[in-house]
Formats: C-alpha cells, structure tokens, sequence
C-alpha cells in the first residue's frame, strides 16, 4: 500500500543500508525519537511498526492524531483546550 500523499521520491541506502523514513510517515506513524519499532517483511515488501504509537500524555491509542511530530489522543487535546480556558 502507497502512503497518499507522500512525495513520490526514492531513497537511497547509505553504506549501513540505513535510509530516513520520510516526515510524513513519521508523522502518520507516531514515530519520535526512541520510539521502538517491529520489521516484517512480506511478498518483498518491509513494513514498519511502531511498539508504541500511544499518546504522549496517557499512552491511549485511540482517536490520535500527531502534534509537532508526536502522538496526541483527542481527549488529551479536549483537556488541554479546557485547561487553556
Ligand atoms: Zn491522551
């Protein structure tokens, strides 16, 4: 599956076969700094799973939606918009 909207680039290894994953995909991934990561590969393709997509605030993971590069669940938002009031 081809992340829409993700610029249609391609990437190359360094000598450490290691390559940048994309911000957009870090970000439609939660991945941060430190963040774990499962590989798999299937049919030829390397998926790429983050261990823990959670919220930043209360490790939920639902209803997420990245801020500043980083996974925030909605009812965090909602408590930090009151909070703000
Ligand atoms: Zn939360």
């Amino acid at each position: 599956m081809k992340y829409v909207g993700l610029r249609d680039v391609e990437h190359c290894t360094d000598n450490c076969i290691r390559f940048v994953i994309p911000v957009e995909l870090r970000q439609a991934l939660g991945l941060t700094p430190g963040t774990k990561v499962q590989f798999e590969v299937e049919a030829g393709a390397l998926a790429v799973q983050a261990q823990n997509p959670g919220c930043i605030f209360c490790g939920s993971r639902e209803d997420l939606a990245a801020h500043h590069g980083r996974p925030v669940c909605g009812g965090c938002c909602r408590d930090a918009v009151v909070a703000a009031r």
